[in-house]
């Protein structure tokens, strides 16, 4: 288990109460933030203006549980995927996606996932446990430190292992930690969180945090087909889903994003084109197409598309007046593929957890466990990055996130 105060999930109040409860002046809360948030210190040694006799005490009550990062691998493309180690011995993925002028880091938000999406390795593994906002917000801190000098994080995007909106209150916690002037002072503008579809959390995301991006991970154009690729749906169906994106207090000039696995013969028709005609109608969107690469040998039925099948797809979506966008394998040859990350093996530590969405979700079998894990790197699916003209310049906002993360490594 996590430990019980870790001291990089508190947010500034709740330190201001732990020190206040030590007899501590207010302003030491502040430091100690500081140090975690915005200097990505790992060890309370580390925090030297604070008096030494209340770094001691709060060893006792408290501690600092950083992330370890148990192996890297580099992409021929550059993509670099992270295996990070928790303090209880359990085994998350992050991957770094360099991208013409953009560095976006995929961060993870469980171990594992409950949802049991058909296409995805992740799946694999069932649900472990959910990520402290710590661990969440420690991901992008190990990244940051081994970043090469030149480059700096622009973006951070909720897609690697597990659902964020069913970990809801650590993701969140973890967002506004990044976003705090005391931390890295990140633009929530510059991160996005993606869904398989958790009705609730999309609704909670847009009262307390509706500057950050939303992401869907669609896939399917009626309840028949998304039911079977995706058992979230039989707990929240298109209709429900829809209801809650027109509902979604969207900033102005923004889209809401929907990722869509190209899979032959099952959503590829010129009536899946209508249909999400008609799903999209009148909400600001944009769709991300996606090839699917296998990553499970026990979903023989799912294809994978060649590229002239996408991009044809592409087209008759624009041609009815969608903005859609082809993306392209990146990480192939490392398994690093956002939402299609696996840790198997001794790597993997299971806990007990209480599945969040009882009967929503069919539990994998032990022998389709099995099977999954078979998989091989090889089999495994990489990052996506868009075709077409892409800006040469980083934007404004883009330079901004950048520059607020400290230049030196935080470790
Ligand atoms: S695609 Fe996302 S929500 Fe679905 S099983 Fe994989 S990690 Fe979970």
């Amino acid at each position: 288990m996590p430990p019980a105060l870790d001291l990089s999930s508190l947010p500034l109040p709740a330190l201001e109460q732990l020190v206040a409860e030590l007899g501590e002046p207010r302003f030491r809360a502040l430091q100690l933030f500081r140090w975690i948030h915005r200097a990505g210190a790992t060890s309370l040694e580390q925090m030297t203006n604070l008096p030494l006799a209340l770094r001691e005490r709060l060893t006792t009550s408290a501690q600092l549980a950083p992330l370890t990062v148990a192996e890297q691998q580099e992409s021929a493309d550059g993509t670099r995927k992270l295996r990070l180690r928790c303090a209880d011995g359990a085994s998350i993925e992050s991957v770094l996606i360099p991208r013409e002028t953009k560095l976006t880091l995929c961060v993870s938000s469980q171990v594992g996932c409950a949802l049991g999406c058909r296409f995805c390795a992740t799946a694999t593994m069932g649900l472990q446990r959910n990520l402290t906002a710590g661990e969440i917000v420690d991901q992008v801190y190990r990244a940051n430190a081994l970043r090469p000098a030149d480059d700096r994080l622009t973006n951070l995007v909720f897609m690697g292992m597990g659902e964020p909106l069913a970990n809801f209150e650590s993701v969140a916690t973890a967002i506004e930690l990044l976003c705090a002037a005391d931390g890295l002072d990140l633009s929530p503008r510059r991160i996005t969180v993606s869904t398989a579809g958790v009705v609730p959390g999309i609704r909670e995301l847009g009262h307390r945090l509706r500057q950050v991006g939303l992401a869907i991970s669609l896939h399917a154009t009626t309840d028949a087909l998304r039911d079977r690729l995706m058992p979230i749906n039989r707990r929240w169906p298109l209709a429900a889903l829809f209801a809650a994106l027109r509902e979604y207090p969207l900033p102005r000039r923004r889209r809401i994003t929907f990722e869509y696995v190209l899979l032959p013969g099952l959503n590829d028709s010129a009536a899946d084109v209508t249909r999400l005609c008609r799903l999209l109608d009148r909400l600001p969107s944009k769709i991300n197409l996606l090839p699917y690469n296998p990553c499970r040998t026990d979903q023989p039925d799912l294809l994978r598309p060649r590229a002239e099948q996408l991009e044809t797809f592409a087209e008759l979506l624009r041609a009815r007046g969608l903005t859609a966008t082809v993306r392209h394998s990146r990480g192939l040859d490392i398994a690093a593929a956002c939402g299609q990350l696996v840790v198997t093996g001794a790597a993997a530590t299971r806990h007990g957890f209480e599945h969040p969405f009882p009967g929503a979700c069919r539990r994998m079998s032990r022998a389709g466990r099995a099977r999954g894990a078979a998989s091989t790197g090889a089999e495994r699916t990489g990052q996506y990055v868009s075709t077409g003209a892409q800006p040469q310049r980083r934007d404004r906002s883009a330079q901004q996130f950048s520059d607020r993360l400290p230049a030196k490594p935080l470790n």
